[in-house]
């Protein structure tokens, strides 16, 4: 038996006559012809059948993303349990030279980066999904493939609060790895920022920690820096002071819209900006404008700092003045995303400006009604607020690669959702124009940011690109130390992956 055989069996657990089983079944040297198979039997072997399918693939698994351009059929699928687990399939993958991807919660959109079809493995980290908080309450550590709704709620019940996602059914991991927008960002900066500590499997299975005193250039990296240093098993959250909340949603007539872009502007120009517990959560859909208000803590009347929009008559009142916990809000957002087989999301920057806002949408919005005609697509245009305190918190908290402007400014973003294969390229087509124009027509004026939000980027778009080529090469330099090997470049089947920038 070779030595590298050898060490490889025994690093993942297995005894010497398994090993000579496998080596029987596909031979030592020659591993590489039936690598998949080898790889899958080897994992089985070490992690057991509950944790790894071989075949036939149980289809509920497999569907687990949430949009169906995603779902394909892995050659196996790994659902470790721990830690542990998770690096004995990362040294079975990197043994066996094959391909993989990592999936927590299933919510990009993107074909290829949480899924993978025959010619690779699928690591499922859905029961890496532990909910703890400290005794002091201080920190909560949260595995992967924990959903938002379930950590916010349980972490409520308990009188604590994080930093994370908005909408209940979507993943821990690919929030926080992609820098992670929530209510309160511009109070406490990304989720990203407000980790304290993050546990990750390196290539070599090495399983560590990343915080501000151990590895702290591979922390920086993760905060915001993707799928590319490791798979992720723990993120220990700092918790935030923040408990009852005050919020309220109304819905608009479309005709509306630029009254409400107008106030909106204002508001993100003034109240937005100095009143840092005021949040506004903007949806324009081709039927209807949703304006959602949250104030981080309870108040009896309708904080002053939403004046901008109180001239504005709503249709109807969604939500009426609430003091409520963030559970209840959670819940609330539920829907959002829901109703269709095939999604996609689109990313752009922009520094405030209300025409530029109400042309980009008029553009937007035209095109929309069209695809819609000929596909049934329903489509979301939504400008969210970022305070400059965002940049500030993230330079407080030890920095990130993110290089988020220092200004008040917005990430714009658009939900799409629609059920044909066959649509696919002319659905898309109108957030990829739209993204377009933001760019013609902010470089134009002078208000483009080229910062493009990596949770809310398309398969075509490079939001690593945009953090700027210091930032790039550092992060570059980070992956060669701690993936020599570069397997998260190479054996990755995709991803917003530094070796594609
Ligand atoms: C309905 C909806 C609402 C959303 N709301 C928000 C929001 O409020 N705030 C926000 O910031 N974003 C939001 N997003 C965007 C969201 O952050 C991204 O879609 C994110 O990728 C989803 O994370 P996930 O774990 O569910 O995804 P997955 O598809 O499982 O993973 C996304 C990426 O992360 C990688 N990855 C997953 N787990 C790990 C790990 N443990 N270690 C290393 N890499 C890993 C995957 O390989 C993949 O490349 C929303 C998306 C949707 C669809």
């Amino acid at each position: 038996m070779s030595k590298e055989f050898e060490t490889f069996y025994t690093s993942i657990g297995l005894s010497k006559e398994q090993a000579e089983t496998l080596k029987e079944k596909y031979g030592v040297e020659t591993y590489k012809a039936k690598s998949l198979e080898a790889a899958c039997t080897a994992a089985q072997l070490s992690l057991g059948n509950s944790q790894v399918d071989t075949s036939p693939l149980n289809q509920t698994v497999v569907g687990e993303n949430w949009s169906k351009a995603c779902v394909s059929e892995p050659y196996c699928i790994i659902q470790p349990k721990t830690a542990q687990d998770v690096s004995k399939a990362i040294k079975t993958i990197s043994h066996y030279g094959v391909k993989f991807a990592v999936r927590s919660g299933g919510h990009s959109p993107n074909p290829g980066w949480s899924s993978v079809g025959h010619e690779g493995i699928l690591v499922d980290l859905q029961n890496l999904n532990q909910i703890d908080l400290s005794d002091d309450k201080k920190v909560a550590s949260i595995g992967p493939g924990a959903r938002w709704g379930e950590v916010i709620s349980t972490l409520d019940a308990q009188g604590a609060t994080v930093i994370g996602g908005r909408i209940p059914s979507v993943g821990v991991a690919g929030v926080i790895l992609g820098g992670g927008y929530f209510h309160f960002i511009g109070q406490y900066g990304t989720a990203a920022d407000n980790v304290k500590n993050f546990e990750i499997v390196l290539s070599d299975g090495t399983i560590t920690n990343a915080n501000s005193s151990v590895n702290p250039d591979l922390f920086w990296a993760l905060k915001g820096g993707g799928p590319n240093f490791g798979i992720v098993t723990r993120f220990d959250l700092y918790t935030v002071p923040v408990r009852g909340i005050w919020y309220q949603a109304s819905i608009y007539s479309v005709d509306q819209a630029d009254a409400i872009l107008e106030a909106y502007a204002k508001w993100q120009q003034n109240e937005g900006a100095t009143d840092l517990k005021a949040t506004v959560g903007l949806g324009i859909s081709l039927d209807a404008i949703s304006l959602g208000l949250v104030y981080s803590e309870p108040t009896t009347d309708q904080p002053s700092a939403f004046a901008p929009f109180r001239d504005l008559e709503p249709l109807m009142v969604a939500v009426p003045p609430t003091n409520g916990s963030i559970t209840a809000l959670t819940t609330i957002m539920a829907g959002t995303g829901a109703g269709a087989d095939r999604h996609d999301y689109r990313a752009a920057s922009t520094r405030i400006d209300a025409q530029l806002y109400k042309e980009v949408h008029a553009f937007w919005r035209e095109k929309a009604l069209a695809v819609r005609e000929a596909t049934g697509a329903n489509q979301t245009f939504t400008i969210q607020p970022v305070p400059k305190n965002v940049a500030i918190q993230g330079e407080q908290k030890g920095g990130n690669p993110m290089n988020i402007l220092k200004e008040n400014h917005g990430w714009w973003t658009t939900i799409v959702d629609w059920n044909n294969e066959k649509d696919d390229d002319l659905v898309r087509s109108v957030s990829i124009q739209t993204g377009e124009k933001w760019k013609q027509l902010g470089d134009e004026r002078g208000l483009s940011v080229p910062f493009i939000f990596m949770n809310d980027a398309s398969r075509d778009q490079n939001p690593l690109a945009s953090y700027g080529t210091e930032n790039v090469n550092k992060l570059k330099q980070i992956s060669q130390k701690y993936d020599a090997s570069q397997l998260f470049q190479k054996q990755q089947n995709s991803g917003f992956l530094l070796s594609k920038v």
